[in-house]
């Protein structure tokens, strides 16, 4: 394993992994020495492999869809086949096909109207269920969040949701019309969420795996 110390004023040692998992990443005070470093990285050796397991698991389980071979569509993965001359990608059984030139484009499109059909229909649903309101709702495009909230309950919902399966989509939808209750994440505030939806917390924690989902469009 690399080792990769970037020395500070900081008075704390961390060590991580690096993103590739082939090394350590340590931030480590001015005159602290290699030897301690090493010392440290010993005795954590056990929590540094699994985080390096965890960090190696992501990748491979992410690698097909930033290569664009597979898309996630409602939670589904369908295999990506490229065929040059189509206009638009086309869904059929459990593939997707798009052109081999304008994949990308066309599998963002693809989920873009895709989007623009589901999010407000989901919404207005668990508005009808849970008796919540809005404003306005826009579907828009984030590449580090799902959704937001203004504080007069204007919604925006990336419409990369259409990725995930409905209770995450739905999760999210939750989530943004509860900030009309409160517009932080207080402990107030998933009290109220988790009044809607029980497993809040726990959806919260599996939408987080899926957040490059959000770069790749
Ligand atoms: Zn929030």
């Amino acid at each position: 394993m690399r080792l990769e110390i970037y020395r500070s004023k900081r008075r704390t040692l961390s060590v991580g992994i690096a993103p590739d998992g082939e090394g350590y990443v340590v931030r480590a005070p001015a005159g602290l020495s290699e030897e301690y470093i090493k010392d440290f990285i010993e005795n954590k050796k056990d929590a540094l492999a699994k985080m390096r397991e965890r960090i190696i698991h992501r990748q491979t389980f992410f690698a097909p869809y930033e290569n664009f071979e597979k898309l996630s569509f409602l939670g589904i993965d369908y295999q990506i086949v490229k065929q040059n001359g189509l206009k638009k990608a086309v869904l059929h059984e459990n593939t997707v096909y798009v052109d081999g030139k304008n994949a990308q484009k066309q599998l963002k499109n693809f989920l873009r109207l895709a989007a623009a059909e589901i999010l407000p229909k989901l919404t207005d649903e668990c508005c009808k269920k849970h008796s919540l309101g809005f404003r306005s709702l826009a579907v828009r495009s984030y590449k580090g969040k799902w959704g937001s909230c203004s504080k007069d309950i204007d919604i925006v919902l990336n419409y990369k949701l259409a990725m995930l399966e409905p209770p995450l989509i739905e999760y999210v939808i939750i989530h943004e019309l509860c900030h009309a209750f409160h517009m932080d994440h207080s402990k107030l505030f998933w009290l109220k969420l988790s009044k809607y939806l029980p497993e809040a917390r726990k959806l919260n924690k599996k939408l987080k795996i899926y957040t490059p989902f959000c770069r790749l469009f």
